[in-house]
């Protein structure tokens, strides 16, 4: 990165963060010469995510769709939306810390709901009905079955 002051081509970054997208990083240089500090934006060099899903299409990972499916199971319900960007930007992580290039919907489906799984329990319930029709039934059935009887054991 050549210094937009004297050209030296050494700086030292003294801050970093993910841009909105996930799709580049922002940088805050200083040069190491002139100590004149600048920002330069940098794309990811990782490519695009791809989700497969059981029919075995292939849609690119979608940051905000994610976030919209948790907001939908959230809704009427006291999750604040910081909770929620947590868990998102939880899961964009793991994905992005993945060496696959493509990543299977049951895999961020089971991230979404063992994140809910410890923010709230009807937006758990609500999200993993919908999520049941990427996943078969029966163990479906049997995962809200253990839930529930865990509830009751704890109201116990
Ligand atoms: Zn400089």
């Amino acid at each position: 990165m050549k210094c937009p002051n004297c050209s030296c081509l050494d700086s030292k970054v003294i801050d970093s963060r993910l841009s909105e997208d996930g799709r580049s990083i922002r940088r805050r240089r200083e040069c190491t010469e002139c100590a004149r500090r600048f920002t330069t934006y940098e794309s990811m060099e990782s490519p695009p995510i791809y989700i497969v899903k059981k029919s075995g299409v292939r849609e690119e990972f979608n940051t905000l769709k994610l976030k919209n499916g948790i907001l939908k199971a959230c809704e009427k319900r006291p999750v604040s939306i910081p909770a929620i960007d947590d868990l998102v930007n939880k899961i964009e992580r793991a994905l992005c810390n993945s060496l696959d290039q493509e990543i299977s919907s049951q895999f961020i489906g089971d991230m979404v709901m063992s994140g809910l799984k410890n923010i709230d329990d009807v937006a758990y319930v609500r999200f993993s009905a919908v999520y049941k029709e990427f996943r078969d039934v029966e163990t479906w059935f049997a995962e809200m079955e253990d839930f529930l009887q865990g509830k009751k054991e704890n109201n116990v």
